[in-house]
């Protein structure tokens, strides 16, 4: 085939590849539009998942009828003039392409009016062929009404889910758009069932309840920080640990008031939870960064779900310390949960929270017969040896502690009774204490006399030498010895006093930094690996603790930060309070 140019409608129908891939994105840059306009309401319509018909109205400036032809025109915008612009974009869209795109792809009737005129205007564009404008009668703001899409690109077309799925799409893109636009009002039809009605509200919150269900109220924490001089704000909602959730579902981040997905700050997100909930799980969070829009360039992706910062391991630390002070500030100890005395026809089932109100982690005190947790089992899965009738008593302070089925530690606090787990909670303090440790210089070490050998393939032997600091500041001396095994020459000491196996935890340690598996930032990569030394160094359950072994943990336990979850994510530290004992006793 020669070499022709391409006719404006295949460009355009290629361009729509790019940005409109199903009716979401559709409903995505039209909404986008709107927000552009100043709208305060947007209201969007949708038949047959979108595909047969997709409306999106807004109250917005509107488009002047002599601009219309230029608006459906690609590369057409009124939002950048320069190149320089692109580089402080404060408006959502900017490439001039959308409604071209979706004019390719559909039969599109744009109909708008500014404020300050009496007429509006109306142009119809069908793949290449356009119609109007033609004067129109309608309210002040904008239109879309796009029919047909995809109709004449089967191909695309052929990929689209359900109805079903495609509207619950546009949803989610309007929640998410919702969280930052809270000033605006938006409502959602399908056929004629209202799916979304969000009254405008001139508070956050509010907003970000409206759309996640209000039973979050007492469970999002807020985070609020401005760093002036590294010029970045953030502000957000973050759920305590029990409103985590198997999936990503709950976490929404946005740059400069746009949606976008970005797996470093997620993860920094994350990070910031470590300890505090189970790593399968994602933490329930709201997060508004502020950046100077120099910084970011989100002319990276074309639907810009994907920007690029600059030094974005800064904003990655600060967003992480934001939010663990944040949550630093709020007592996340992990209640018993306990049936009502009322209702005891069944136990809670564990269900996706929303569904219910009680907020803590869902671990209910079985009624007995059923197949809940039971010690003697769990004693014996763990191949524990039986431990001695629950005698030891001792007293710390004025709280009277004991030690049950050698793994659990009963005690008394002002609240009630909480039940600690021995090892998570000396694996929590363990980590705590190192952590502090190790920011003040290097972990004492102790040279081996003979080095302990560890085998290791190449890829561990490169990522060794990757976490060559890392190991300095553990005090631990490893090196390449041959070409198939690592040396290890010197060890913490408290690796050590603790009769940690030390060949088996550098084997752990090396498949980690081999697989890629340690996380990319500095600090959290550190924190991973105190964490496997923590678990292995602490207590076992099943290890009996004399008193005054008990008395050290829990003179510890106050000492040390977020002593409620161990570092893994499990709580170290359920708390039954004396207000549910007493109901359960029909005191009151
Ligand atoms: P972009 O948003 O990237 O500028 P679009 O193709 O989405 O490109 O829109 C082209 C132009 O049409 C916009 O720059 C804007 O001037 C105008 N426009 C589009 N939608 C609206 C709307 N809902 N209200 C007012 N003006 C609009
Ligand atoms: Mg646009």
């Amino acid at each position: 085939m020669p070499i022709r140019p391409l006719s404006t409608l295949l460009i355009n129908q290629i361009a729509a590849g790019e940005v409109v891939e199903r009716p979401a994105n559709v409903a995505k840059e039209l909404i986008e539009n709107a927000i552009d306009a100043g709208a305060t309401r947007i209201e969007v319509l949708v038949d047959g998942g979108g595909r047969e018909r997709l409306r999106v109205i807004d109250d917005g400036c509107g488009i002047p009828v002599d601009e219309l032809a230029l608006a459906i025109s690609p590369h057409a915008t009124s939002k950048i003039d320069a190149l320089e612009d692109l580089d402080a974009i404060a408006t959502m869209g900017f490439r001039g392409e959308a409604l071209a795109s979706i004019g390719a792809v559909s039969r599109m009737i744009l109909t708008s009016r500014t404020h300050d005129s009496n007429e509006g205007g109306r142009i119809t564009v069908e793949g290449d062929h356009v119609e109007g404008p033609a004067p129109a009668g309608c309210p002040p703001g904008t239109t879309v009404d796009v029919h047909q899409l995809f109709a004449r690109t089967p191909a695309r077309r052929k990929f689209l889910k359900s109805d079903g799925a495609e509207t619950r799409r546009v949803r989610e893109l309007m929640l998410r758009l919702a969280l930052s636009n809270p000033s605006i009002a938006f409502a959602l039809v399908s056929g004629d069932r209202t799916l979304l009605d969000l009254s405008a509200t001139t508070d956050p919150r509010r907003r970000v309840l409206d759309v996640l269900g209000g039973e979050l109220d007492d469970q999002l924490i807020e985070v609020d920080c401005t760093d002036e001089e590294a010029s970045i704000g953030i502000w957000g909602l973050v759920g305590r640990p029990a409103v985590a959730r198997p999936t990503t579902r709950h976490l929404h981040l946005f740059l400069n008031g746009r949606p976008i997905v970005d797996r470093s700050l997620s993860h920094a997100i994350r990070e910031a939870y470590r300890g505090l909930i189970d790593p399968g799980r994602t933490p329930t969070a709201v997060v508004f960064l502020e950046l100077d829009p120099g910084r970011v360039d989100v002319n990276v992706h074309p639907t810009k779900t994907e920007v690029r910062l600059r030094d974005d391991r800064l904003v990655y630390s600060r967003l992480r310390h934001a939010i663990i002070d944040a949550l630093s500030e709020h007592d996340l100890t992990a209640a018993v949960h306990v049936a009502d005395p009322q209702d005891r026809s069944t136990p809670p089932a564990q269900r996706e929270f929303g569904a219910r109100r009680v907020a803590e982690p869902p671990l209910p005190l079985r009624p007995s017969g059923s197949k809940g947790f039971d010690a003697r089992s769990a004693r014996e899965a763990m191949d524990v040896p039986e431990a001695p009738a629950p005698s030891l008593l001792a007293v710390t302070g004025s709280i009277p502690v004991m030690q049950v089925h050698g793994s659990y530690i009963v005690a008394e606090d002002d609240d009630g009774v909480v039940i600690i787990d021995q090892h998570a909670l000396h694996e929590r303090i363990m980590f705590s204490t190192l952590l502090e440790r190790v920011l003040e210089g290097p972990l004492d070490s102790q040279r081996l006399l003979a080095p302990a050998m560890v085998d290791a393939d190449s890829e561990q032997l490169d990522g060794l030498e990757r976490i060559g600091p890392l190991l300095a500041k553990l005090g631990i001396e490893a090196e390449a010895m041959g070409p198939a095994a690592v040396g290890i020459h010197a060890i913490p000491v408290l690796l050590l006093e603790r009769k940690v196996d030390i060949v088996e935890f550098m084997a752990e340690l090396l498949a980690k930094a081999g697989g890629g598996s340690l996380p990319p930032d500095e600090e959290a990569a550190l924190q991973e690996v105190l964490d496997m030394m923590s678990c292995r160094a602490a207590v076992k359950a099943g290890e009996q603790l004399n008193e005054s072994e008990m008395a050290e943990l829990m003179r510890q336990r106050d000492l040390v930060e977020r002593s409620s979850r161990c570092p893994h994510g499990r709580p170290t530290t359920l708390r039954l309070s004396l207000e549910d004992l007493e109901k359960q006793f029909g005191r009151r």
